[in-house]
């Protein structure tokens, strides 16, 4: 307790100074004199050295040092705020904004860390410590959302004559801080700022109980079943299955757990229909059941609090809170987005029922489709039409092969060069992990460095993610790009190529597009690399199209035995599989986006969220055949947090322009590799990053607003008028 007091006033005299350098060196000088001072050589705490303008000490990651890496970190932190927001001088945008920018330097770097650990080295050690230090890293924040002293400097930087002589993208920094303060409260005083507070706390609490009760149905609801009950399910499946019933003490039998990964494939494979219903019936019921995990009254509490938090500070409804900093920017444009597809789409699925009704009929199944019955007679109908043998594309799907890709495209979009960073000049946390060094191709400057984890390994979180360990700026002087990619692939045996799926190939280059978008950033200041939640997926999806161009099969995508290029007809199979399942995808994820918005825009006093589900889908015309992806007592997205609260539409949203950016390319005379229109894309819509406002920015780049109808045609939907 005794070292954090001192360090604190130590920063705090030499923050002042408006240095997060020289305050680092001078925490060092101020712990040398203290013997009993560790932190100063807390590897988590100290300044990145080596080669690129230093890297993470990966190789010399230490558990025990978290702990008192994070208390230092944030005492660290919280007193260069005090120094801000307690200077004598009046505030100004360069010891104010400036100084904000540069402070929390330490904090920056532990949490590099703290992401390795959570997402890639997980262990039970650590999550006993993620536990315990939630509520400090709350309570830190806290204390910098709601230091007063320091809203009333921002204020004033905001409101004073220095606003507009500041450059474009420093009023726009100047806006982001301010709005991300007085969005979340910053701007109330006495009764409403302590309710305020009171709020925040219990919604705290209500969304951890919402997960909590998903978690608990997750769990408890396992369906057992017996040998003579396998039918038509995969070898793969029937092994995990066998393996889940005897972790739970069932040896002998399959569990078929409560979870999106078990139903999903159950459901397309299993010719036991009573056992689908079952299942189906299960799975989404989860936080619907009647008794004490049930999620209603949880829903109804948190939208009742949510619209008087938002009342506070002067809005109609949540989601006009929510989307004001969004690209969207209103509800209305948002719902407009999402009723201009959904008759297509809808539409879409009474061709697919019709399609399934009569497959299943001239197999004399004698039945009407249900929900449960939608994924097994969709995947019949997929074998009959496109007869595509997901084993002979992955032949032609070589990880090495589809990296070099990445890096081809890269090239030619992005002027980067990627080179093997020398072996062991970059400390790396695995064996795993491989480093490459990015250049401008022209100038040969350095851009920053790619770090790939390619493989599953016990302790790493499924699925694959992008992050980065550090942000371009150049306002005290330029700091390069460290990002990363993260995936699941299976290593294969030594020597042998790593094969993977057509989806999986999307995803690699997805995550890589975020990679990319992180790479081409010419921001000057941090706060301008962050993300706005409907425009940061875009441009990864938007990177997933350069998989399926001819120069990238051609060169690229090369079976593993021959070295043959993919076959003309297994690539025009997997185009025309591309729209396949598309009336289904869209409406159980429309009717999802469509409810969440609802909620978040009526008067929640009252409100029954069982019956506004039921009512707000019949309205919509929801079909029989199918339910919402996430059904509202489990939609964790929404309610679990408030991550994609009133903001699942944005999935949607994102994709719009992914559909409208990806016409750009197929439009001009040199396709997908079009010199100018990449330049422009890159100068538009990736190095600005949210430095800014993503409409115009997309204007700028395409000349107008995008348009739904290049959405409705990727989905092979009809357009109105074509
Ligand atoms: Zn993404």
């Amino acid at each position: 307790m005794r070292r954090t007091l001192l360090f604190t006033v130590g920063i705090a005299a030499i923050a002042l100074a408006g240095c997060a350098r020289e305050a680092s060196e001078a925490e060092s000088a101020a712990e040398a004199a203290d013997s009993e001072a560790v932190e100063a050589d807390n590897i988590l705490l100290a300044e990145w050295t080596g080669p690129y303008g230093g890297v993470p000490a990966f190789d010399r990651m230490d558990l025990a040092a978290l702990k008192p890496a994070l208390e230092t970190a944030m005492a660290m932190h919280l007193a260069e705020i005090d120094a801000i927001a307690n200077n004598d001088e009046p505030a100004s945008f360069a010891n104010t904004i400036e100084a904000l920018e540069a402070s929390g330097d330490a904090i920056g770097r532990v949490f590099v860390y703290w992401g390795i650990w959570s997402s890639n080295l997980s262990t039970p050690a650590f999550r006993e410590i993620q536990q315990e230090m939630a509520p400090k890293l709350a309570d830190y924040r806290s204390k910098i959302t709601q230091n007063a002293a320091l809203f009333a400097r921002i204020k004033a930087v905001r409101e004073g004559g220095e606003y507009e002589t500041l450059r474009p993208d420093q009023k726009r920094l100047v806006d982001l801080v301010y709005d991300g303060f007085a969005r979340n409260g910053a701007t109330l005083e006495g009764e409403a700022k302590e309710r305020y507070a009171a709020i925040n706390k219990r919604l705290a609490e209500l969304h951890t109980t919402f997960a909590n009760n998903v978690l608990h149905d997750e769990e408890s609801y396992v369906t057992y079943i017996t040998e003579d009950q396998l039918g038509g399910l995969p070898e793969s499946f029937v092994k995990a299955a066998a393996a889940a019933a005897a972790e739970r003490g069932r040896e002998g039998e399959y569990a078929i757990t409560n979870t999106r990964s078990s139903m999903d494939p159950f459901l397309t494979y299993s010719d036991e229909r009573d056992l689908r219903e079952k299942v189906w019936r299960t799975y989404y019921n989860r936080g619907d059941n009647g008794d004490e995990y049930d999620n209603n009254a949880v829903i109804a509490e948190i939208l009742q609090l949510r619209d008087e938090r938002v009342a506070l500070l002067g809005y109609d409804n949540y989601a006009q809170w929510r989307l004001e900093d969004r690209m969207a920017k209103t509800p209305e444009r948002a719902l407009a987005l999402m009723e201009a597809v959904w008759p297509a789409a809808v539409a879409r699925v009474r061709e697919e029922v019709a399609e399934m009704q009569a497959l299943a009929d001239a197999e004399g199944a004698g039945i009407t489709i249900q929900p449960w019955d939608y994924r097994y007679y969709m995947e019949k109908v997929r074998q009959a039409k496109y007869d595509l043998d997901s084993d002979e594309v992955k032949q032609y799907l070589q990880l090495d092969r589809l990296r070099e890709a990445m890096f081809f495209v890269a090239g030619e979009l992005f002027n980067f060069d990627f080179a093997p960073a020398p072996e062991g000049s970059v400390p790396v946390f695995h064996p795993d992990v491989k480093v490459w060094e990015v250049t401008d191709r022209t100038s040969g400057e350095h851009v920053g460095l790619w770090y790939l984890d390619p493989f599953a390994r016990p302790g790493k979180r499924s699925g694959a993610w992008a992050t980065s360990y550090r942000s371009h700026e150049t306002f005290r002087g330029k700091k390069t790009v460290l990002a990363s990619n993260n995936s699941n692939f299976i290593k294969g045996a030594p020597g042998e190529p790593v094969l993977v799926s057509w989806d999986d190939a999307e995803t690699f280059f997805h995550e890589f597009g975020h990679a990319l978008h992180s790479l081409s950033s010419n921001v000057a200041y941090p706060t301008l690399n962050g993300g706005v939640r409907d425009y940061t997926e875009f441009q990864s999806q938007l990177l997933e199209r350069w998989l399926a161009t001819d120069e990238v099969i051609d060169r690229f995508l090369v079976h593993y035995e021959t070295g043959e290029p993919m076959p003309d007809e297994l690539v025009a199979k997997i185009k025309a599989a591309a729209t396949f399942n598309q009336g289904f995808a869209t409406t159980e994820y429309l009717a999802s986006a469509l409810v969440d918005m609802r909620f978040h825009m009526v008067d929640p006093t009252g409100i029954d969220p069982d019956a506004f589900e039921r009512e707000t889908l019949a309205e919509l015309g929801m079909p029989d055949e199918l339910v919402m992806r996430h059904r509202s007592p489990h939609f964790g997205h929404i309610f679990s947090g408030e991550g994609y609260s009133a903001g699942y539409y944005g999935y949607m949203w994102a994709d719009v322009l992914t559909s409208d950016a990806a016409e750009a390319f197929a439009e001009a005379p040199g396709g997908f590799y079009d010199k100018e229109v990449a330049s422009r894309l890159v100068e538009h819509l990736f190095a600005p990053r949210n430095a800014v406002d993503p409409a115009e920015a997309y204007r700028a780049f395409r000349g107008r607003d995008a348009r739904i109808e290049a959405l409705l045609r990727d989905r092979g939907f009809p357009v109105p008028g074509e």
